[in-house]
């Protein structure tokens, strides 16, 4: 089936003063091998929480609490601490937003670099510095070998992502989790980034998840897209019919705040009319039903089922539901 990655189900909660909160409830995605997919949704969705959640890099307060993580048939949500640690960057590998606060500024590039070969790879000395050349070389730093004993410091932001990028290389992964890697970037280098993960997806075959808000990346970047809202899936579509028939009420709001390409920086977040809810305090029914401009009564007490729409469209929304009539006649039977 070529299926690489399979997310099924998955819940996380953080523990909180006031018990366990639900930042992911329960969301299922899959990945195929070389396929790029993008995560979407406004900050808050818990697109960065499943991410992480993948790798199990929450913070202490998070886990998984229920669902599977299955990677090449393996359910990473049932290794140990210390096996998950050697699928991390062997198998899969994560890009952030800020590079400057994954990167060592005590240690040079080169040595980094080396490091993230040598955790999975037993080579001779001579070897580690040649292949960290050519992982530089590979990511587009000229001067790769003078770039090899400078800090991160002495780097521009491009730069320091186009390492953090070497770095995830370095052991060959199937798998690049890239959440939010440009945005702290100024939009040339942004699309320059892009560039090449795209370049290099196509040399080495690396399937992509590609967490962002960015709508704009998702079009230039994405195979599939899936929509998160609230801890949840509400859309899931290819790029093409996503952006073409949007069906899911947020989807469409989301595609009717895309700015123009010459807003400032600070203009291109997305501005939706209301704010994402609370994880102390979900609406009922549909998430989406305070801020939806279709909300109707059954909207706001059940919650409507992920559907499929036919060609792996689906979309979690009343509206397709065709017996909507009647399924209002049971839920108001049923008080
Ligand atoms: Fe809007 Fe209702 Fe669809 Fe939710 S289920 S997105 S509230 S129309
Ligand atoms: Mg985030």
């Amino acid at each position: 089936s070529g299926v690489l990655l399979q997310v099924d189900k998955m819940k996380t909660v953080f523990q909180t003063q006031s018990g366990y909160i639900e930042a992911v409830n329960g969301i299922s995605f899959h990945i195929k091998k070389g396929e790029t997919v993008a995560i979407v949704g406004e900050s808050g969705s818990g697109k960065s929480v499943s991410a992480m959640s993948i790798l199990r890099l929450l913070e202490k307060s998070g886990k998984v609490s229920s669902g599977r993580i299955l990677f090449k048939d393996i359910n990473l949500n049932e290794l140990s601490d210390e096996e998950i640690r050697k699928v991390r960057g062997k198998e899969i590998a994560m890009i952030f937003q800020d590079p400057m606060s994954c990167l060592d500024p005590v240690y040079t590039i080169g040595d980094q670099i080396i490091e993230a070969i040598k955790i999975h790879e037993d080579l001779p000395k001579k070897e580690y510095y040649s292949r960290a050349v050519e992982l530089l070389q590979l990511v587009g730093l000229p001067d790769a070998k003078a770039r090899m004993s400078i800090y991160p410091h002495q780097l521009s932001g491009g730069q320091r992502q186009r390492v953090m990028i070497a770095i995830a290389l370095a052991c060959r992964p199937n798998l690049i989790i890239a959440d939010e890697p440009t945005t702290a970037l100024d939009v040339t280098v942004q699309a320059q980034i892009m560039e090449l993960l795209k370049k290099l997806q196509t040399e080495l075959g690396t399937a992509i998840i590609l967490v962002t808000h960015d709508l704009g990346v998702v079009a230039e970047m994405a195979d599939r897209v899936v929509v998160v809202y609230a801890g949840q899936v509400v859309e899931e579509s290819n790029v093409i019919d996503l952006f073409n028939k949007p069906e899911h009420p947020y989807t469409e709001a989301l595609l009717q705040s895309v700015p123009r390409i010459e807003t400032n920086k600070n203009e291109r977040l997305m501005a939706i009319k209301g704010s994402v809810p609370s994880l102390y305090d979900m609406p009922t029914g549909c998430r989406f039903h305070p801020r939806c401009p279709y909300a109707s009564e059954i909207c706001r007490q059940e919650e409507p089922p992920l559907m499929n729409l036919g060609e792996n469209h689906y979309s979690k929304c009343w509206i397709k539901e065709k017996d909507i009539k009647k399924v209002m006649q049971n839920v108001n039977h049923n008080e």
